[in-house]
């Protein structure tokens, strides 16, 4: 991938957005991180037992499924990424396995996350167990509430999560913790980021963590069709890391259009909505400049999604990138449109989907993709964890 304008530049940018807007104090841990994490990835050992674990304990490749009812309801080939089917259910476990790899190598003993969902917290406590690392996970008390669950699978797994009791009591609090640990553990202690978010090399580290999907795409759909891209990739973003992941190898191919799905909400003007491509401006998130939802004065505009997943008021800056230079095209989709696209997919192919894969898959309906074309769509996640929202909303479906 040289000379590629949609990869970050040396500075930690892509055109204009990305770098690293970081307080004075954490600058030694950022800067440690940037100088090794390219030699590091790319030693040959390291590549070889980050591999071996994506086979065996992540259970890669993931199938890249021809969806024949999905195909024929669309008058289209419809080809799903199975990212679904990865240990943990969801992409998220390509980044957080990498990432503490990574923290293996430069010697950290102690692992930090903040988390909203818990779907990324869950992730990282996973890896912790498998390295036999100390896991400390901030998150919301608000969020600890509404996501029992996750807390309680973080806690199985030995996790020990950390109440953020500022502010909202939410993600940015929980984030806000997070970095206020590591200042106070610069030497053991490594902060694993669960998007394609936060100060340089944050974005590049985890979009090439990510990038296996596109890998995988490639040869699987050489396999299936003779040629080895398709005509459109979709992706939900949030942050925008399976996004980032299932675009990364067709970024500089023309001939592959990239469809980014953000979440509408209960529409995009209703006020309740994390459509950032839409209604973002310019701004400084999580240490980056990127598209941002802030209201004049510039402060964050709190986001809404049913998807607990899309539920973010920025994007990575590389995905501000992509929707500025119009390399991809940026939809959004309502909560009850991706409700409906997710009930379609359980109904045509016994597959229950993440809420927030649901939104890529919604976009099938605008698509209007032609007989003859190929689609590849990232299923980023199993829709176990969102049982009772469809419960809750099973009679739209009926
Ligand atoms: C977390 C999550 C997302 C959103 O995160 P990205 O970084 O945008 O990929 C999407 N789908 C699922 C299933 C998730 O768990």
């Amino acid at each position: 991938m040289k000379d590629n304008k949609f990869t970050v530049n040396e500075k930690g940018y892509y055109g204009e957005f990305g770098g690293a807007f970081i307080p004075e104090l954490l600058y030694p841990n950022v800067e440690e991180l940037r100088k090794n994490y390219l030699g590091i990835i790319n030693e040959p050992t390291f590549q070889k037992e980050l591999n071996s674990l994506l086979q065996d304990y992540v259970g890669r490749p993931s199938p890249l499924y021809f969806a024949k009812r999905m195909s024929e309801h669309y008058k289209t080939n419809v080809f799903l990424k199975r990212e679904d089917l990865n240990h943990t259910g969801a992409h998220k476990i390509n980044n957080t396995l990498g990432q503490i790899l990574l923290a293996k190598r430069l010697g950290k003993t102690r692992i930090i996350a903040e988390t909203g969902a818990g779907q990324h917290g869950v992730a990282t406590a996973t890896v912790c167990a498998l390295m036999n690392m100390e896991c400390v996970v901030y998150m919301g008390e608000v969020d600890i509430k509404r996501q029992a669950p996750n807390v309680a699978r973080m806690k199985l797994l030995g996790a020990k999560v950390v109440p953020a009791l500022s502010g909202s009591k939410t993600l940015k609090d929980a984030t806000n913790e997070a970095i206020r640990d590591w200042i106070n553990h610069p030497l053991d202690t490594y902060y694993i980021i669960g998007s394609v978010v936060g100060p340089h090399p944050y974005p590049d580290m985890v979009a090439r963590f990510q990038a296996v999907i596109s890998a995988e795409i490639k040869i699987q759909l050489a396999e299936k069709t003779g040629r080895d891209y398709p005509d459109y990739v979709v992706a939900c973003v949030g942050g925008g890391s399976n996004a980032a992941g299932a675009f990364y190898h067709f970024m500089n191919d023309k001939r592959v259009q990239l469809i980014a799905v953000e979440a509408a909400g209960k529409g995009i003007h209703s006020g309740h909505s994390a459509a950032t491509s839409v209604l973002g401006r310019p701004g400084i998130i999580h240490g980056s400049k990127t598209l941002l939802m802030q209201t004049e004065d510039g402060q964050i505009t709190e986001p809404y999604s049913l998807s607990a997943g899309l539920d973010y008021p920025g994007v990575g800056p590389i995905h501000a990138h992509l929707h500025k230079t119009g390399r991809a095209r940026f939809a959004s989709v309502t909560d009850e449109q991706a409700l409906k696209a997710a009930f379609l997919l359980c109904r045509l192919e016994g597959i229950i989907p993440a809420l927030e894969s649901a939104h890529a898959l919604a976009e099938l309906e605008n698509l209007k993709a032609k007989e003859q074309e190929v689609l590849v769509l990232n299923l980023s996640g199993r829709g176990d964890k969102d049982m009772e929202t469809y419960i809750s909303k099973l009679a739209i479906g009926d």
